[in-house]
């Protein structure tokens, strides 16, 4: 007698994948073509990818876009939208600089682009009228540290975190960047100690502002990417605590080359999954939306 036996079930492998909204180019500090970044991503098989040059900016610095290369570089997301339709979305974008009353996502909002990631990079301004940056050398940040907080740290903190609040506040971005990045130096706790109950208030009266406006937050990996920090953008901790308050997550590189468009994804994915995340957000199609968290990358159904 023939045996029947049961076709075998084969599982496919469920398919997933990465976006990544946060990216520069040369169009400001980074290296690159526009274009370069959209192949990439197609042979990553990435849903989507956003760029976000760092904004023009009044006494800008070398890694802010320069002002006449703005019209230029949204006609060349545009042509590349409609030149790679089929293949990957494409959103056109700008880190903008929060520094109250100076400049802020809402000065960028007439260009009428998909997302604007706003951050805060300075904290506090020397007697000559310069901004401090607070996350560009290890030099300048002690010189601020010193000369304009007078070496108290908590202030330095304070006044990080008071601008994002203001930010959250009064100009909401669409995506928050790098959330902690004043800790940049901090490696070893060289200034200050994440446990410490002062910096702990601080973090978790800035979550709830961001809470209550139901902004989204990257994940950004660059500086564990880079072998700068130990941990992500934000620490673990922080990102625990916006999972108790519901803040939704989207994971970024803040890739300056190619071939960073999706650095460190797997470990934050981890880590996330560890912590208890089961969703991160994507955006699509004009706004953000639930992706499945993967170990290897997201489903989206
Ligand atoms: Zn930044
Ligand atoms: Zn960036």
């Amino acid at each position: 007698m023939e045996i029947l036996r049961k076709p075998e079930i084969i599982l496919k492998p469920e398919k997933t994948f990465w976006t990544n909204y946060h990216m520069h180019s040369h169009y400001c500090d980074g290296v690159g073509e526009l274009e370069a970044y959209v192949i990439r991503a197609i042979e990553k098989g990435m849903l989507a990818i956003g760029f976000s040059s760092h904004a023009p900016k009044p006494c800008g610095m070398f890694w802010h876009m320069k002002k006449e290369l703005l019209c230029e570089y949204i006609k060349e997301m545009s042509f590349l939208k409609n030149k790679y339709h089929d293949d990957i979305k494409i959103y056109s974008g700008l880190e903008v600089d929060y520094i109250p009353n100076v400049i802020g996502p809402s000065h960028f909002r007439d260009l009428n682009l998909d997302i604007i990631i706003g951050s805060v990079h300075y904290a506090g301004m020397f007697e000559n009228g310069e901004n401090c940056i607070i996350e560009y050398t290890e030099e300048k940040f002690v010189e601020g540290l010193e000369l304009i907080f007078n070496n108290n740290i908590i202030e330095l903190v304070r006044t990080y975190y008071d601008n994002i609040i203001s930010m959250v506040n009064n100009d909401p971005p669409d995506l928050i960047g790098h959330f902690d990045i004043m800790k940049k130096f901090n490696y070893g706790n060289k200034f200050f100690n994440e446990k410490d109950r002062w910096y702990q208030n601080i973090v978790a009266e800035v979550i709830k502002v961001i809470a209550k406006k139901k902004c989204v937050v990257e994940i950004n990996t660059r500086g564990y990417y880079k072998g700068i920090t130990e941990d992500f953008y934000p620490s673990r901790w922080i990102l625990e605590k916006c999972l108790e308050y519901n803040i939704p997550i989207t994971i970024s590189s803040d890739a300056h080359q190619v071939q960073e468009i999706d650095s460190g994804f797997e470990s934050a994915a981890s880590l996330l999954i560890e912590i208890g995340y089961k969703h991160v957000y994507i955006f699509i199609e004009g706004k953000w939306c639930k992706a499945d968290l993967k170990a290897k990358g997201l489903v989206f159904k």
